[in-house]
């Protein structure tokens, strides 16, 4: 659908301006153009006809976060971010869409082998000191613009992605009947494999069985970036994997990959496949909805470690999952828990955001790194596995001793000495 469907909702922003406190985009540059107000404005005036679809629409369609806080900042709702993306989708129907993105999302994340060879090959290149290489002659740009510096991100890789370490197939648990089929994101996948390590025990110890699936990527990078088309191929793929009668509940330790995979009904809205989408959608759960524990977990540890908590976007207004993972943490004893300062802000990690914003996403993370200091937190806990890329950065990079990890890390007892 274009855009232009949309003019209604487009023209429910009544120009209040409340939006602004809450966009972390204006609040690290002041300009209106960056707020939902200034972005409802443009596509009011691409809808009428004042401004023509062309290339230098890419930068103000594209440097939203997408993390809706606006949304829960404006009276009549307006799903700022979504309209956003509908353009986007228009944008790269009328106006281009990179070769980069179709060789990404076509060729690479539908399929888990090409993926892991990727990553392997990527490792190699960060442990060599090839990519630095690369990057110094400037190879890299063809990931996207600021890809040089945005590649500082990601400290070091494993040689080995995760489900090429522990294999797909069916494991044993010691729970009594539960049968949880584990759904590992990309980030567990290549980069997060501490996480997917905890996660994994965490399930055999709840679950009679837990499959690790060889699920392909939940397609949410590709919705972000306007892809319906290359979402969809994503989604459809997962769900021949997802619908089998072996798993009671699918589990992922990505709130990202979660909150995407719940909306699976959406994406086949007028698909004859939107009932299947619905009843995975309605097995799928979060791993901090799983793990919420009916006794207090103990950790031994010598000194009480003080950690604090960040919501990823796709957690907390993504699925209204706020009070859980506190839960989970404040019930673990051993552990003082300190709330952070806007806690459900953006880390400005959005994905791959920095490849081409790295300068705001930084000035993004820079006020996420403030509050942390405030709390003067041994842990800096969360539950998406992306965050947990920006945020250690955003650790390294301001100098901090405070350690950045998965939920699962926590309550596994692998992460709690500071
Ligand atoms: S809060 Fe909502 S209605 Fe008010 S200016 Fe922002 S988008 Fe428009
Ligand atoms: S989705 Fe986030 S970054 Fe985009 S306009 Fe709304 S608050 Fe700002």
């Amino acid at each position: 659908m274009d855009i232009a469907e949309y003019y209604d909702q487009i023209a429910q922003c009544n120009k209040c301006g409340f939006c602004q406190v809450a966009c972390p985009i204006f609040r690290s540059t002041g300009h209106e153009s960056g707020v939902a107000r200034g972005r409802l404005a443009l596509l009011r005036a691409i809808i009428e006809g004042r401004l023509d679809w062309n290339k230098e629409l890419e930068e103000p369609l594209y440097d939203c976060l997408g993390c809706g806080a606006c949304t829960a900042n404006c009276f009549p709702a307006v799903p700022t971010a979504d309209l956003v993306n509908k353009a986007r989708t228009e944008y790269l129907e009328k106006v281009e869409r990179k070769p980069i993105h179709q060789m990404l999302f076509d060729y690479l994340l539908p399929y888990p082998r090409r993926l892991h060879l990727a990553a392997r090959a990527v490792a190699l290149g960060k442990n060599t000191g090839i990519s630095s290489m690369a990057r110094a002659l400037g190879l890299l740009r063809i990931f996207g613009r600021d890809f040089s510096r945005a590649e500082e991100i990601i400290e070091k890789l494993p040689p080995l992605p995760f489900r090429d370490k522990i294999k797909p197939g069916v494991y044993e648990g010691f729970g009594d009947s539960l049968r949880i089929g584990y759904f590992v994101g990309c980030g567990v996948d290549v980069i997060q494999q501490e996480a997917g390590e905890a996660s994994l025990e965490l399930l055999k110890r709840i679950g009679k069985s837990v499959t690790l699936l060889n699920n392909c990527c939940c397609g949410l990078p590709a919705h972000s970036y306007g892809d319906v088309k290359a979402a969809r191929k994503l989604a459809g793929k997962n769900l021949d994997i997802l619908d089998s009668d072996e798993f009671d509940v699918i589990v992922t330790d990505c709130s990202s990959c979660a909150g995407f995979l719940k909306k699976y009904p959406e994406i086949f809205v007028d698909d004859d496949r939107r009932q299947q989408a619905e009843k995975i959608a309605g097995r799928l759960k979060d791993m901090v909805e799983l793990i919420v524990p009916a006794e207090p977990v103990e950790i031994t540890v010598e000194n009480p470690v003080v950690a604090t908590y960040h919501d990823p976007c796709h957690a907390s207004r993504g699925q209204g999952l706020t009070t859980e993972p506190r839960e989970i943490l404040k019930n673990i004893k051993g552990i003082e828990y300190r709330e952070m300062p806007e806690a459900d802000w953006c880390c400005g990690g959005a994905g791959s955001y920095a490849l081409a914003h790295y300068d705001l996403s930084q000035k993004v993370l820079d006020r996420k790194m403030e509050n942390l200091k405030k709390t003067k937190a041994d842990l800096l806990v969360t539950s998406c596995p992306a965050c947990m890329i920006q945020l250690s950065y955003g650790v390294r990079r301001h100098g901090l001793a405070t350690k950045v990890c998965h939920i699962s890390q926590v309550v596994a007892g692998r992460q709690v000495r500071p």
